[in-house]
Protein backbone atom coordinates (compact mmCIF):
# COMPACT_ATOMS: atom_id res chain seq x y z
CA UNK A 1 0.00 0.00 0.00
CA UNK A 2 1.74 2.99 -1.11
CA UNK A 3 -0.20 5.27 -3.35
CA UNK A 4 -0.16 8.02 -0.73
CA UNK A 5 3.43 7.72 -0.33
CA UNK A 6 5.97 9.72 -2.38
CA UNK A 7 7.45 6.63 -4.40
CA UNK A 8 10.77 6.93 -5.22
CA UNK A 9 11.53 3.27 -5.30
CA UNK A 10 9.41 3.31 -8.68
CA UNK A 11 11.07 6.27 -10.26
CA UNK A 12 14.29 4.81 -9.67
CA UNK A 13 13.16 1.34 -11.46
CA UNK A 14 11.54 2.67 -14.21
CA UNK A 15 14.46 4.38 -15.55
CA UNK A 16 16.40 0.97 -15.49
CA UNK A 17 14.30 -0.77 -17.22
CA UNK A 18 13.28 -0.78 -20.83
CA UNK A 19 9.96 -1.18 -23.11
CA UNK A 20 10.39 -5.10 -23.21
CA UNK A 21 10.77 -5.42 -19.64
CA UNK A 22 7.44 -3.44 -18.94
CA UNK A 23 5.62 -5.02 -20.94
CA UNK A 24 6.57 -8.83 -19.51
CA UNK A 25 5.39 -7.07 -15.96
CA UNK A 26 2.23 -5.29 -17.60
CA UNK A 27 1.37 -6.84 -20.92
CA UNK A 28 1.01 -4.65 -23.96
CA UNK A 29 -1.41 -1.44 -24.34
CA UNK A 30 -3.13 -0.32 -27.35
CA UNK A 31 -1.00 2.34 -29.41
CA UNK A 32 -2.19 6.01 -29.17
CA UNK A 33 -1.31 8.70 -31.66
CA UNK A 34 -1.51 11.10 -29.07
CA UNK A 35 -0.52 11.61 -25.32
CA UNK A 36 -1.32 9.87 -21.69
CA UNK A 37 -3.15 12.53 -19.75
CA UNK A 38 -4.16 12.05 -16.44
CA UNK A 39 -6.37 13.71 -14.18
CA UNK A 40 -9.22 12.95 -11.66
CA UNK A 41 -12.82 12.27 -13.16
CA UNK A 42 -14.65 15.24 -14.12
CA UNK A 43 -17.38 13.46 -12.74
CA UNK A 44 -15.38 13.58 -9.63
CA UNK A 45 -16.74 16.92 -7.96
CA UNK A 46 -14.72 17.06 -4.39
CA UNK A 47 -11.22 15.69 -6.34
CA UNK A 48 -9.96 14.73 -3.11
CA UNK A 49 -7.33 11.99 -5.47
CA UNK A 50 -5.07 15.43 -6.47
CA UNK A 51 -3.77 14.53 -3.53
CA UNK A 52 -1.69 13.06 -4.97
CA UNK A 53 0.01 15.28 -6.64
CA UNK A 54 1.34 16.39 -3.63
CA UNK A 55 1.84 13.08 -1.32
CA UNK A 56 3.10 11.10 -4.13
CA UNK A 57 4.14 12.73 -7.23
CA UNK A 58 7.08 10.04 -8.03
CA UNK A 59 4.82 7.15 -7.94
CA UNK A 60 2.39 9.66 -10.65
CA UNK A 61 5.35 10.29 -12.91
CA UNK A 62 6.80 6.64 -12.70
CA UNK A 63 3.23 5.56 -13.70
CA UNK A 64 2.66 8.25 -16.41
CA UNK A 65 6.29 7.04 -17.89
CA UNK A 66 5.19 3.11 -17.89
CA UNK A 67 2.32 3.42 -19.56
CA UNK A 68 4.01 6.02 -22.25
CA UNK A 69 6.52 3.13 -22.81
CA UNK A 70 3.54 0.67 -23.01
CA UNK A 71 1.27 2.75 -25.29
CA UNK A 72 3.98 4.53 -27.84
CA UNK A 73 2.87 7.54 -26.74
CA UNK A 74 5.17 10.63 -27.47
CA UNK A 75 4.54 12.45 -23.91
CA UNK A 76 2.44 12.88 -21.00
CA UNK A 77 0.09 15.47 -19.96
CA UNK A 78 -1.44 15.85 -16.38
CA UNK A 79 -4.66 18.42 -16.49
CA UNK A 80 -5.00 19.80 -12.83
CA UNK A 81 -6.35 22.88 -11.08
CA UNK A 82 -3.58 22.03 -7.74
CA UNK A 83 -1.43 24.81 -7.38
CA UNK A 84 2.37 24.39 -5.88
CA UNK A 85 2.87 20.83 -7.69
CA UNK A 86 4.95 21.81 -10.73
CA UNK A 87 8.53 21.49 -9.17
CA UNK A 88 8.62 18.12 -7.84
CA UNK A 89 6.39 17.02 -10.75
CA UNK A 90 9.26 18.33 -13.10
CA UNK A 91 11.71 17.23 -11.22
CA UNK A 92 10.58 13.47 -11.27
CA UNK A 93 9.77 13.96 -15.17
CA UNK A 94 13.60 14.92 -15.54
CA UNK A 95 14.49 11.91 -13.46
CA UNK A 96 12.75 9.32 -16.31
CA UNK A 97 13.25 11.26 -19.22
CA UNK A 98 9.43 11.82 -19.82
CA UNK A 99 7.80 14.52 -21.43
CA UNK A 100 5.03 15.88 -18.88
CA UNK A 101 3.09 19.26 -19.22
CA UNK A 102 1.08 20.50 -17.08
CA UNK A 103 -2.84 21.77 -18.19
CA UNK A 104 -3.80 23.81 -15.58
CA UNK A 105 -7.62 23.35 -15.23
CA UNK A 106 -10.29 22.07 -13.36
CA UNK A 107 -11.97 19.93 -16.07
CA UNK A 108 -10.91 17.87 -18.93
CA UNK A 109 -12.03 18.57 -22.20
CA UNK A 110 -12.57 15.26 -23.71
CA UNK A 111 -12.84 16.05 -27.22
CA UNK A 112 -9.26 18.08 -27.13
CA UNK A 113 -7.71 14.44 -25.88
CA UNK A 114 -9.46 12.09 -28.35
CA UNK A 115 -6.20 10.83 -29.72
CA UNK A 116 -4.72 9.77 -26.13
CA UNK A 117 -4.82 7.93 -23.36
CA UNK A 118 -6.84 9.06 -20.79
CA UNK A 119 -6.20 7.66 -16.94
CA UNK A 120 -6.82 8.93 -13.34
CA UNK A 121 -3.85 9.97 -11.22
CA UNK A 122 -4.34 6.86 -8.60
CA UNK A 123 -4.40 4.51 -11.77
CA UNK A 124 -1.43 5.75 -12.68
CA UNK A 125 -0.03 5.94 -9.37
CA UNK A 126 -1.26 2.20 -9.49
CA UNK A 127 1.35 1.03 -12.00
CA UNK A 128 3.98 2.67 -10.45
CA UNK A 129 3.06 0.47 -7.17
CA UNK A 130 2.82 -2.66 -9.59
CA UNK A 131 6.08 -2.23 -10.60
CA UNK A 132 7.61 -2.22 -7.01
CA UNK A 133 5.48 -5.79 -6.43
CA UNK A 134 3.08 -3.71 -4.51
CA UNK A 135 -0.37 -4.65 -4.14
CA UNK A 136 -2.10 -1.13 -5.10
CA UNK A 137 -5.14 -0.69 -2.89
CA UNK A 138 -8.16 1.88 -3.03
CA UNK A 139 -8.61 5.71 -2.01
CA UNK A 140 -11.64 6.19 -0.03
CA UNK A 141 -12.64 8.61 2.52
CA UNK A 142 -15.88 9.05 4.79
CA UNK A 143 -17.14 12.42 4.84
CA UNK A 144 -14.40 14.86 5.43
CA UNK A 145 -12.18 12.21 6.90
CA UNK A 146 -8.61 11.79 5.43
CA UNK A 147 -7.70 10.07 2.08
CA UNK A 148 -7.00 6.52 2.89
CA UNK A 149 -5.61 3.46 0.82
CA UNK A 150 -7.95 0.34 1.83
CA UNK A 151 -7.59 -3.33 0.31
CA UNK A 152 -10.79 -3.25 -2.46
CA UNK A 153 -12.28 -6.13 -0.48
CA UNK A 154 -12.95 -4.01 2.04
CA UNK A 155 -16.70 -4.14 3.04
CA UNK A 156 -18.40 -0.84 2.75
CA UNK A 157 -20.24 -1.55 5.84
CA UNK A 158 -17.07 -1.41 7.48
CA UNK A 159 -16.70 1.92 6.90
CA UNK A 160 -20.49 3.70 7.49
CA UNK A 161 -22.79 3.20 9.76
CA UNK A 162 -25.17 0.40 9.23
CA UNK A 163 -28.16 2.61 10.48
CA UNK A 164 -27.34 6.03 8.37
CA UNK A 165 -30.30 6.43 6.04
CA UNK A 166 -28.21 6.72 2.80
CA UNK A 167 -24.77 6.96 1.42
CA UNK A 168 -23.77 9.49 -1.10
CA UNK A 169 -21.06 8.63 -3.27
CA UNK A 170 -20.65 10.02 -7.36
CA UNK A 171 -24.30 11.88 -6.94
CA UNK A 172 -25.80 8.65 -6.38
CA UNK A 173 -27.45 7.58 -3.25
CA UNK A 174 -27.54 4.16 -1.95
CA UNK A 175 -29.93 2.78 0.84
CA UNK A 176 -28.16 0.31 3.46
CA UNK A 177 -29.65 -2.61 2.33
CA UNK A 178 -27.82 -2.18 -0.84
CA UNK A 179 -24.23 -1.52 1.02
CA UNK A 180 -24.50 -4.96 2.55
CA UNK A 181 -22.35 -7.06 1.64
CA UNK A 182 -20.71 -4.86 -0.83
CA UNK A 183 -17.05 -4.44 -1.19
CA UNK A 184 -15.19 -1.12 -2.09
CA UNK A 185 -14.11 -2.97 -5.57
CA UNK A 186 -17.65 -3.48 -5.86
CA UNK A 187 -18.97 -0.22 -5.14
CA UNK A 188 -16.42 1.57 -7.62
CA UNK A 189 -16.69 5.05 -6.33
CA UNK A 190 -14.89 7.04 -8.50
CA UNK A 191 -14.45 9.94 -6.37
CA UNK A 192 -13.78 7.92 -3.29
CA UNK A 193 -15.95 10.07 -1.08
CA UNK A 194 -18.41 8.47 1.22
CA UNK A 195 -20.76 10.65 2.29
CA UNK A 196 -23.23 9.33 5.02
CA UNK A 197 -26.47 10.69 5.61
CA UNK A 198 -28.74 10.46 8.37
CA UNK A 199 -32.68 11.08 8.81
CA UNK A 200 -31.76 14.92 9.29
CA UNK A 201 -30.68 14.87 6.00
CA UNK A 202 -33.66 15.52 3.25
CA UNK A 203 -32.57 13.42 -0.24
CA UNK A 204 -34.59 15.88 -2.31
CA UNK A 205 -32.85 18.60 -1.30
CA UNK A 206 -29.26 16.76 -1.63
CA UNK A 207 -30.82 15.66 -4.97
CA UNK A 208 -31.34 18.90 -6.12
CA UNK A 209 -27.66 20.35 -5.04
CA UNK A 210 -25.58 17.60 -6.84
CA UNK A 211 -28.29 18.57 -9.63
CA UNK A 212 -26.68 22.05 -9.71
CA UNK A 213 -23.74 21.19 -9.30
CA UNK A 214 -23.67 19.13 -12.09
CA UNK A 215 -25.32 21.54 -14.17
CA UNK A 216 -22.37 24.06 -13.67
CA UNK A 217 -19.83 21.43 -14.12
CA UNK A 218 -21.39 20.57 -17.43
CA UNK A 219 -20.19 22.01 -20.66
CA UNK A 220 -23.28 21.48 -22.94
CA UNK A 221 -21.88 19.97 -26.15
CA UNK A 222 -23.86 16.89 -25.04
CA UNK A 223 -27.81 17.53 -25.74
CA UNK A 224 -28.74 14.79 -23.23
CA UNK A 225 -26.12 16.23 -20.61
CA UNK A 226 -27.28 19.37 -21.23
CA UNK A 227 -31.12 18.96 -21.27
CA UNK A 228 -31.07 15.96 -19.00
CA UNK A 229 -29.74 17.68 -16.29
CA UNK A 230 -32.06 20.89 -16.78
CA UNK A 231 -35.36 18.33 -16.53
CA UNK A 232 -33.94 16.92 -13.57
CA UNK A 233 -33.25 20.18 -11.99
CA UNK A 234 -37.09 21.27 -12.89
CA UNK A 235 -38.20 17.87 -11.36
CA UNK A 236 -36.26 17.99 -8.18
CA UNK A 237 -37.52 22.00 -7.55
CA UNK A 238 -40.90 20.94 -8.18
CA UNK A 239 -40.67 17.56 -5.79
CA UNK A 240 -39.09 20.21 -2.68
CA UNK A 241 -41.76 22.46 -3.27
CA UNK A 242 -44.91 19.85 -3.83
CA UNK A 243 -45.43 21.08 -6.89
CA UNK A 244 -45.19 17.90 -8.85
CA UNK A 245 -47.11 16.24 -11.13
CA UNK A 246 -46.60 11.94 -10.80
CA UNK A 247 -45.64 11.38 -14.58
CA UNK A 248 -42.97 13.76 -14.50
CA UNK A 249 -41.46 10.97 -12.10
CA UNK A 250 -41.42 8.16 -15.30
CA UNK A 251 -39.65 11.14 -17.27
CA UNK A 252 -36.95 11.98 -15.12
CA UNK A 253 -36.03 7.79 -15.13
CA UNK A 254 -36.08 7.62 -18.67
CA UNK A 255 -33.88 10.65 -18.81
CA UNK A 256 -31.40 9.25 -16.53
CA UNK A 257 -31.35 6.23 -18.77
CA UNK A 258 -30.01 7.81 -21.99
CA UNK A 259 -28.14 10.08 -20.04
CA UNK A 260 -25.88 7.11 -19.25
CA UNK A 261 -25.64 6.28 -22.65
CA UNK A 262 -25.57 9.12 -24.81
CA UNK A 263 -23.14 11.43 -23.20
CA UNK A 264 -19.56 11.56 -24.10
CA UNK A 265 -18.05 12.00 -20.52
CA UNK A 266 -17.86 10.61 -17.27
CA UNK A 267 -20.03 14.06 -16.40
CA UNK A 268 -22.52 12.70 -18.80
CA UNK A 269 -22.74 9.00 -16.93
CA UNK A 270 -23.40 10.06 -13.84
CA UNK A 271 -25.47 12.99 -14.59
CA UNK A 272 -28.31 10.74 -14.37
CA UNK A 273 -27.49 9.25 -10.77
CA UNK A 274 -28.86 12.07 -8.14
CA UNK A 275 -32.65 11.31 -9.42
CA UNK A 276 -32.37 8.06 -10.83
CA UNK A 277 -31.12 6.69 -7.42
CA UNK A 278 -33.44 9.06 -5.41
CA UNK A 279 -36.14 7.44 -7.15
CA UNK A 280 -34.78 3.54 -7.17
CA UNK A 281 -33.63 3.02 -3.82
CA UNK A 282 -35.95 5.85 -1.53
CA UNK A 283 -39.61 5.83 -2.93
CA UNK A 284 -40.98 6.63 0.43
CA UNK A 285 -38.72 9.74 0.36
CA UNK A 286 -39.94 10.46 -2.98
CA UNK A 287 -44.05 9.63 -1.72
CA UNK A 288 -43.64 11.80 1.60
CA UNK A 289 -42.59 14.97 -1.06
CA UNK A 290 -45.05 14.38 -4.20
CA UNK A 291 -47.88 12.86 -2.76
CA UNK A 292 -48.01 13.63 1.54
CA UNK A 293 -46.41 17.04 0.93
CA UNK A 294 -44.01 16.23 4.14
CA UNK A 295 -40.23 16.45 3.71
CA UNK A 296 -39.58 13.91 6.55
CA UNK A 297 -36.23 15.57 7.50
CA UNK A 298 -37.94 18.88 7.97
CA UNK A 299 -35.53 20.84 5.33
CA UNK A 300 -37.54 21.54 2.16
CA UNK A 301 -39.51 24.70 3.04
CA UNK A 302 -42.18 24.57 1.01
CA UNK A 303 -43.57 22.27 3.45
CA UNK A 304 -42.90 23.85 6.93
CA UNK A 305 -44.86 26.05 8.93
CA UNK A 306 -44.21 28.52 11.65
CA UNK A 307 -46.71 29.42 14.43
CA UNK A 308 -46.56 30.88 17.72
CA UNK A 309 -48.24 28.26 20.42
CA UNK A 310 -50.88 30.85 22.05
CA UNK A 311 -50.50 29.23 25.29
CA UNK A 312 -46.49 29.95 25.87
CA UNK A 313 -46.47 33.20 24.29
CA UNK A 314 -46.12 35.98 27.13
CA UNK A 315 -45.82 38.82 24.01
CA UNK A 316 -42.44 39.74 25.01
CA UNK A 317 -41.66 40.65 21.09
CA UNK A 318 -38.18 39.75 20.82
CA UNK A 319 -39.51 37.51 17.76
CA UNK A 320 -41.06 40.33 16.46
CA UNK A 321 -37.40 42.41 16.27
CA UNK A 322 -35.58 39.30 14.91
CA UNK A 323 -38.02 38.84 11.92
CA UNK A 324 -36.30 39.74 8.59
CA UNK A 325 -39.59 40.52 6.94
CA UNK A 326 -41.46 41.94 9.40
CA UNK A 327 -44.04 38.75 9.47
CA UNK A 328 -44.86 38.66 13.12
CA UNK A 329 -48.59 40.44 14.02
CA UNK A 330 -48.47 42.18 17.03
CA UNK A 331 -51.41 43.44 18.92
CA UNK A 332 -51.41 45.04 22.46
CA UNK A 333 -53.15 42.99 25.39
CA UNK A 334 -52.78 39.75 22.61
CA UNK A 335 -50.39 37.23 21.92
CA UNK A 336 -48.06 37.46 18.66
CA UNK A 337 -49.23 35.91 15.55
CA UNK A 338 -46.79 34.67 12.11
CA UNK A 339 -48.19 35.62 8.88
CA UNK A 340 -47.79 32.23 6.92
CA UNK A 341 -47.95 34.00 3.79
CA UNK A 342 -44.79 36.56 4.32
CA UNK A 343 -43.04 34.21 6.35
CA UNK A 344 -39.97 32.82 4.66
CA UNK A 345 -38.79 30.41 6.91
CA UNK A 346 -35.72 31.47 8.22
CA UNK A 347 -35.78 30.50 11.77
CA UNK A 348 -34.96 33.70 13.46
CA UNK A 349 -37.48 34.06 15.31
CA UNK A 350 -37.37 30.60 16.56
CA UNK A 351 -34.07 31.14 18.25
CA UNK A 352 -35.08 34.61 19.40
CA UNK A 353 -37.88 33.27 21.81
CA UNK A 354 -36.76 32.19 25.07
CA UNK A 355 -40.29 30.86 25.66
CA UNK A 356 -39.88 28.14 23.55
CA UNK A 357 -43.89 29.54 21.81
CA UNK A 358 -42.40 29.58 18.63
CA UNK A 359 -43.28 26.20 16.64
CA UNK A 360 -41.74 24.82 13.48
CA UNK A 361 -43.84 22.02 11.91
CA UNK A 362 -43.16 20.09 8.16
CA UNK A 363 -46.37 18.93 6.69
CA UNK A 364 -50.05 19.00 7.68
CA UNK A 365 -50.72 20.83 11.12
CA UNK A 366 -53.30 22.53 12.86
CA UNK A 367 -52.46 25.73 13.19
CA UNK A 368 -54.23 28.44 15.73
CA UNK A 369 -55.93 31.10 13.51
CA UNK A 370 -56.45 34.03 16.07
CA UNK A 371 -54.42 35.73 18.47
CA UNK A 372 -55.06 34.62 22.37
CA UNK A 373 -55.60 37.32 25.13
CA UNK A 374 -52.02 37.65 26.91
CA UNK A 375 -52.61 36.62 30.49
CA UNK A 376 -50.27 38.66 31.59
CA UNK A 377 -51.42 42.78 31.15
CA UNK A 378 -48.03 44.20 31.91
CA UNK A 379 -47.24 43.23 28.65
CA UNK A 380 -49.68 45.09 26.41
CA UNK A 381 -47.65 47.98 27.05
CA UNK A 382 -45.11 47.08 25.02
CA UNK A 383 -43.20 48.47 22.21
CA UNK A 384 -41.82 47.30 19.50
CA UNK A 385 -39.28 48.07 16.97
CA UNK A 386 -40.07 46.52 14.00
CA UNK A 387 -41.84 48.78 11.55
CA UNK A 388 -44.44 47.53 8.83
CA UNK A 389 -43.36 50.43 6.14
CA UNK A 390 -40.28 48.18 5.92
CA UNK A 391 -42.15 45.16 4.45
CA UNK A 392 -40.16 44.36 1.66
CA UNK A 393 -42.65 44.59 -2.25
CA UNK A 394 -44.62 40.80 -2.97
CA UNK A 395 -47.10 41.24 0.53
CA UNK A 396 -50.62 40.75 -0.24
CA UNK A 397 -51.31 41.79 3.76
CA UNK A 398 -52.63 44.83 3.70
CA UNK A 399 -52.09 46.11 7.57
CA UNK A 400 -49.77 44.55 10.33
CA UNK A 401 -50.75 45.57 14.01
CA UNK A 402 -46.85 45.97 14.88
CA UNK A 403 -46.11 49.92 14.91
CA UNK A 404 -42.88 52.16 14.87
CA UNK A 405 -40.90 52.33 18.29
CA UNK A 406 -42.02 55.15 19.84
CA UNK A 407 -45.53 55.50 18.53
CA UNK A 408 -48.47 54.98 20.60
CA UNK A 409 -50.22 51.58 20.76
CA UNK A 410 -54.01 52.19 20.14
CA UNK A 411 -55.22 51.04 23.60
CA UNK A 412 -58.43 48.66 23.38
CA UNK A 413 -60.53 49.38 26.34
CA UNK A 414 -63.84 49.05 26.99
CA UNK A 415 -65.00 52.25 28.45
CA UNK A 416 -64.34 55.60 26.48
CA UNK A 417 -61.51 57.33 27.00
CA UNK A 418 -61.59 60.62 29.12
CA UNK A 419 -60.12 63.73 27.04
CA UNK A 420 -56.97 65.44 28.93
CA UNK A 421 -58.54 67.50 31.41
CA UNK A 422 -58.74 71.66 30.20
CA UNK A 423 -60.17 74.65 32.34
CA UNK A 424 -61.87 75.67 29.33
CA UNK A 425 -63.43 72.83 28.34
CA UNK A 426 -64.95 72.29 31.54
CA UNK A 427 -66.57 75.80 31.81
CA UNK A 428 -68.16 75.87 28.56
CA UNK A 429 -70.22 72.30 27.21
CA UNK A 430 -69.21 71.10 24.31
CA UNK A 431 -72.18 71.16 21.52
CA UNK A 432 -72.70 67.27 20.43
CA UNK A 433 -71.07 66.66 16.61
CA UNK A 434 -73.30 66.78 13.79
CA UNK A 435 -73.31 63.52 12.25
CA UNK A 436 -73.39 64.06 8.14
CA UNK A 437 -75.05 60.95 6.63
CA UNK A 438 -73.98 58.34 4.59
CA UNK A 439 -73.96 58.37 1.16
CA UNK A 440 -76.31 55.58 0.19
CA UNK A 441 -76.83 53.44 -3.23
CA UNK A 442 -79.67 54.75 -4.85
CA UNK A 443 -82.29 51.52 -5.76
CA UNK A 444 -81.81 52.66 -9.46
CA UNK A 445 -77.72 52.70 -9.27
CA UNK A 446 -76.94 49.06 -10.64
CA UNK A 447 -74.24 46.58 -8.71
CA UNK A 448 -70.86 46.65 -11.32
CA UNK A 449 -69.86 43.09 -12.25
CA UNK A 450 -66.21 42.78 -12.62
CA UNK A 451 -64.42 41.07 -15.23
CA UNK A 452 -63.49 37.88 -15.09
CA UNK A 453 -60.28 36.48 -13.23
CA UNK A 454 -61.38 38.51 -9.96
CA UNK A 455 -62.62 36.54 -7.11
CA UNK A 456 -64.82 38.86 -6.18
CA UNK A 457 -68.42 38.69 -7.66
CA UNK A 458 -69.61 42.20 -7.19
CA UNK A 459 -68.40 46.04 -6.50
CA UNK A 460 -70.27 48.67 -6.16
CA UNK A 461 -70.18 51.58 -8.58
CA UNK A 462 -68.42 55.00 -7.66
CA UNK A 463 -69.00 56.40 -4.41
CA UNK A 464 -72.08 59.46 -4.70
CA UNK A 465 -71.21 62.14 -3.21
CA UNK A 466 -73.02 63.70 -0.63
CA UNK A 467 -75.41 66.68 -1.70
S1 LIG B 1 -21.30 14.62 -21.07
FE1 LIG B 1 -21.74 16.71 -20.36
S2 LIG B 1 -19.81 17.48 -19.55
FE2 LIG B 1 -19.33 15.66 -20.76
S3 LIG B 1 -18.83 16.44 -22.80
FE3 LIG B 1 -21.02 15.98 -22.82
S4 LIG B 1 -22.04 17.90 -22.23
FE4 LIG B 1 -19.89 18.10 -21.70
S1 LIG C 1 -40.65 36.03 21.52
FE1 LIG C 1 -41.88 34.23 22.09
S2 LIG C 1 -43.01 34.87 23.92
FE2 LIG C 1 -42.22 36.76 22.95
S3 LIG C 1 -43.92 37.44 21.60
FE3 LIG C 1 -42.57 36.15 20.37
S4 LIG C 1 -43.49 34.11 20.52
FE4 LIG C 1 -44.36 35.31 22.19
S1 LIG D 1 -39.32 32.13 10.40
FE1 LIG D 1 -38.20 34.00 9.84
S2 LIG D 1 -39.58 35.03 8.39
FE2 LIG D 1 -40.81 33.51 9.45
S3 LIG D 1 -41.75 34.63 11.15
FE3 LIG D 1 -39.86 33.67 11.94
S4 LIG D 1 -38.27 35.26 11.70
FE4 LIG D 1 -40.03 35.87 10.40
Amino acid sequence: MSLLHNNIRALEMVSDLDTKALISVFGTKEPVSGCVTASVWNTDTERRKESLLEKNPAGVVAGLKILTLLSGAQAAVIVTAAEGVESELEAAARQVNLTLSLEKRADLVKFEHRNDLLVTLDEAASYAACLCGEEPGLLIAVDDGELQELPPETLVTDLVPVACKAVLTDHRFYAPAELTGLSLGDLGSRSGVLRVLTEKDCLVDLAKKEISILREKSCGRCTFCREGLFQHSVIAEDLSSGRLKPPALDLARELADAMFVSTSCSLGEDAGNPMASLLRAFPQEVEAHARRRECPAGICTAFITFYIDPAKCLGSHDCVRSCPVHAIDVKPGFTSMIDSFDCIKCGSCLTACTQSAIVRVSGKARIPDRPARLKDSSMEETQVESTPEKREGGSRRKRSFARPAGASAPVKSEAPVAPPSDPVSEAVPTPAPSVAPMPTRPASQPLVTRASGSKRKHSYAKPIKPE
